[in-house]
């Protein structure tokens, strides 16, 4: 079995890393950095979202795993002090994983350019100085005329993070759909957009065709490209799905409670 271990730049994550590093060695497993079976992730979830970008072209051949130095967070399913459990439940495993929905985008620009990016949290378009202007298509046909902030394409794990902070709903990752928030709506006796999350199955395709302006900033998971000069943007659930090693059981809904209402001790 090959791994490659990724960590923040913490002291503990640090410290973290070597323990696992060392643990993995010692039950005969190889570190690979370029073909992992498993890659790791020590640190937060941010920590968790830049390994998944290391590895997205690799998703079928690579299984996830977090490890979070700090809380428990959604896409880590151990603790920094768990280190010879994770190591034994690693001698043990038996090739289990949990897929949760990827999202991939493609972008076109003015000058004719295409570029295409994936997020396994969310990518938002927005326009920071003033206004976006947007037509949204909604799988093929016009849906509406946005005016606003920007808009957030989210996956069903991405749900927890920023799509809900501005209003959209919990979505459990098993669900194979991606969520539409809109960001700063206007809405008034001229410009009228839905002004609520629009969830969209895992088949169809969501098209922005933006305004001719040439400041919009695009973000996606932990990357950001600024100023830029864009036509239109399609977004789709991928195909492919990143796969977490499955060494102990999920419960999404008790993550849900212990990171945003905290009352029960379940963890
Ligand atoms: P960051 O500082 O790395 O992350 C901001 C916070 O979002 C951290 O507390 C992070 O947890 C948490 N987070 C990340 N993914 C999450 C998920 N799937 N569910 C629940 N919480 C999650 O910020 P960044 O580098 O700019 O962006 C990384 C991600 O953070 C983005 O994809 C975005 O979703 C989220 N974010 C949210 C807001 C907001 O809610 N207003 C603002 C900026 C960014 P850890 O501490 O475990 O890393």
């Amino acid at each position: 079995m090959k791994v490659w271990i990724n960590n923040n730049t913490k002291s503990i994550s640090k410290k973290t890393a070597e323990k696992i590093k060392q643990g993995v060695l010692d039950i005969g497993f190889e570190l690979d950095k370029k073909n992992p079976d498993i890659a790791i992730s020590v640190g937060g979830d941010g920590t968790f979202l830049k390994t998944f970008h290391e590895y997205r072209n690799k998703v079928n051949n690579v299984r996830f795993l977090g490890v979070h130095t700090g809380h428990l967070g959604f896409y880590a399913d151990w603790r920094d002090f768990e280190v010879d459990e994770l190591i034994k439940a690693l001698k043990n495993d038996q090739n289990k994983s949990i897929k949760y929905p990827i999202l991939d985008v493609e972008i076109t620009f003015r000058n004719g350019e295409t570029k295409k990016i994936s997020s396994l949290n969310e990518t938002i378009i927005k326009r920071p100085s003033q206004t976006m202007r947007a037509d949204v298509i909604l799988d093929g046909e016009f849906f509406e005329k946005f005016r606003g902030d920007g808009l957030c394409f989210s996956t069903p794990s991405g749900s927890t993070a920023y799509a809900k902070s501005i209003g959209g709903a919990v979505i459990h990752p098993k669900s194979h759909v991606m969520q539409m928030n809109e960001i700063a709506p206007i809405n008034n006796r001229v410009y009228r957009s839905i002004s609520a999350p629009i969830i969209v199955p895992s088949t169809q395709t969501v098209e922005v065709i933006l305004g001719s302006e040439k400041d919009y900033m695009v973000n996606y998971d932990t990357n950001s490209q600024t100023n830029c000069e864009i036509k239109s943007m399609k977004f789709k659930l991928s195909d492919q799905s990143i796969k977490f090693a499955q060494l102990r059981d999920r419960h999404f809904w008790g993550r849900v409670e212990h990171a945003f209402l905290g009352t029960n001790d379940f963890l």
